[in-house]
């Protein structure tokens, strides 16, 4: 916004040939209009501009009034919006979400509706029947990244819109900058926080270029999307949607009527033209993505980057796919030079160690189609003070009290009086109840502070009243565990008809309740 001055309407025109930008505004607002934008806005200009408008304030005035500017009120939560301010949100019923934010509407609105579509192919509105649709026609684009594959349920699909979410410096430009360089076909980085030269120093750090590779810095998304015209590239990468802007409205960028109506101008440019396009946005502290829930329905697909900047894995989850699975994960390390697929996260997992250790179980977990082994450790302490700490990293508090209830009701271990620390190794949340097992285990593990094997583990839901459910795919669960070379796994019993269990070399020990695990390994 260098460069950028500020007039009335009427002077607008004549003002045009000189500034980048132009803002028009009826004087009342001018306090208002500068706090607003103060954020982006050259403080410099200010005073200058000031003074023009004391000289033609009266002038102007008489000469053109104008409409007042429309500020609407949105709820930071859900994107609903309401023309005052309202405490509790009717939509979502968060309290102290709704701020307000300028909007005001381009006069040239056939100009916003202009058309992305190639000039030979014109928009055609056409109802077909059902049974003359051909199916598996659409041809994915496979990335040279096989976790973001997997995540994507096989691919980029042409046209699609995908929302990457996570948190600031965790790596989605990395990772997204490697995927537009490795991938063989012409790709256009388009990004709104860092300068070409950065761009290209992050570049050289991660990867060997193999595409054609253009590098876009601009945060107007008519010139952008006017870029992307003219290249025609295969795949289009923003680098973030919060940094993007839209000359049609007056707000800030990062607003929520920004963030919204950028989001709609990208799925339009990708549907008319059918170029995938990957956005970037950042996660607010609550864990949300940054601007409306809104943006989430407007998108195809949502892949979240988790994981803990001091930690070096990462995680990539579907949040939301239109054209495949949501319970796929890909799994990355973070290195020096960038980061590296981990195609096989079991042998990473766990950790090395000869001796038996208590506290200490292996869980086999399924996340979407493909086995983990994670190990979980837990510590079970005498509590210094009167309330005993229950704390869980990776795994769900309540989930742990219930199972803590369970070990109390059904086996007699009494943890009331004992602080009780759960940890899942790797930084790995897990949401698979096929855990719960071997979570027990290392409970009963390290309140009794005997061992468990280390070519022991376990696969099996526990109930409230004790009993060990039975957890799907429990076949690839035993096979992955066999490959990786353990002794003996614990499952549920109810699980394993039509199960051929004489394939594997790995003992299979069947269980139905809680008390045959304690006498199995604990007595
Ligand atoms: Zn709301």
């Amino acid at each position: 916004m260098a460069g950028s001055l500020l007039f009335p309407a009427e002077l607008a025109e004549s003002f045009a040939k000189i500034a980048e930008f132009i803002i028009c505004f009826p004087l009342d607002y001018m306090r208002f209009l500068r706090e607003k934008t103060s954020e982006f806005q050259p403080i410099l200009l200010f005073p200058i501009i000031e003074n023009i408008f004391k000289t033609i304030y009266f002038k102007n005035i008489y000469l053109c009034p104008m409409a007042k500017p429309r500020t609407i009120f949105f709820c930071s939560n859900c994107g609903a919006s309401a023309p005052k301010w309202l405490g509790k949100c009717p939509h979502c019923g968060e309290w102290n979400t709704y701020q307000e934010e300028l909007i005001q509407k381009e006069t040239a609105a056939e100009e916003k509706r202009r058309s992305w579509a190639p000039a030979g192919k014109k928009e055609q509105v056409k109802a077909v029947p059902l049974r003359e649709v051909q199916t598996g026609k659409t041809i994915r684009m496979e990335t040279p990244d096989q976790e973001l594959n997997r995540v994507l349920g096989g691919g980029i699909v042409p046209g699609s819109l995908v929302l990457m979410g996570g948190q600031p410096g965790i790596g989605k430009s990395t990772l997204l900058l490697q995927v537009a360089m490795q991938l063989p076909a012409k790709v256009l980085y388009v990004s709104g926080e860092e300068s070409e030269e950065q761009i290209k120093m992050r570049a050289d750090r991660v990867a060997d270029f193999r595409s054609d590779c253009y590098i876009l810095t601009e945060t107007n998304t008519t010139k952008i999307l006017q870029q992307a015209q003219d290249l025609q590239p295969e795949l289009l990468i923003i680098d973030s949607i919060q940094t993007m802007s839209t000359p049609h409205l007056d707000s800030a960028p990062g607003g929520i009527a920004q963030v919204r109506e950028c989001a709609g101008e990208f799925l339009r440019f990708a549907k008319e033209t059918n170029i995938p396009i990957l956005l970037i946005g950042h996660i607010n502290k609550e864990g949300d993505i940054a601007g409306p829930k809104l943006l989430e329905h407007i998108v195809d697909c949502v892949l979240q980057f988790e994981g803990d900047r001091h930690n070096t894995y990462r995680i990539l989850r579907t949040l939301k796919n239109r054209f495949g699975s949501t319970d796929e994960m890909g799994i990355y390390e973070m290195q020096s030079i960038g980061l590296r697929q981990v195609s096989n996260p079991s042998e990473l997992l766990l950790s090395q160690k000869d001796e038996e250790l208590s506290g200490c179980a292996v869980a086999a977990t399924m996340e979407g189609m493909r086995p983990m082994l994670i190990e979980t450790q837990a510590l079970v302490s005498k509590a210094v003070f009167g309330t005993p700490q229950r704390s869980a990293t990776g795994f769900d508090m309540r989930r742990l009290s219930m199972l803590l209830a369970v070990l109390e009701k059904r086996c007699g271990y009494f943890f009331s009086i004992n602080d009780v620390f759960l940890n899942i190794a790797g930084g790995i949340r897990v949401e698979d109840p096929g855990i719960d097992l071997a979570i027990v285990a290392s409970l009963i593990s390290s309140l009794t502070d005997v061992g468990i094997p280390s070519d022991v583990c376990f696969a099996g839901e526990v109930g409230l009243s004790g009993e060990i459910r039975a957890v799907q795919r429990v076949e690839q669960r035993i096979t992955e565990a066999d490959r990786l070379g353990f002794k003996s796994i614990y499952v549920s019993k109810y699980g394993m008809k039509g199960i051929d269990t004489s394939r594997f070399n790995i003992r299979i020990h069947t269980i139905g309740k809680v008390e045959e695990l304690k006498r199995a390994l604990f007595v």
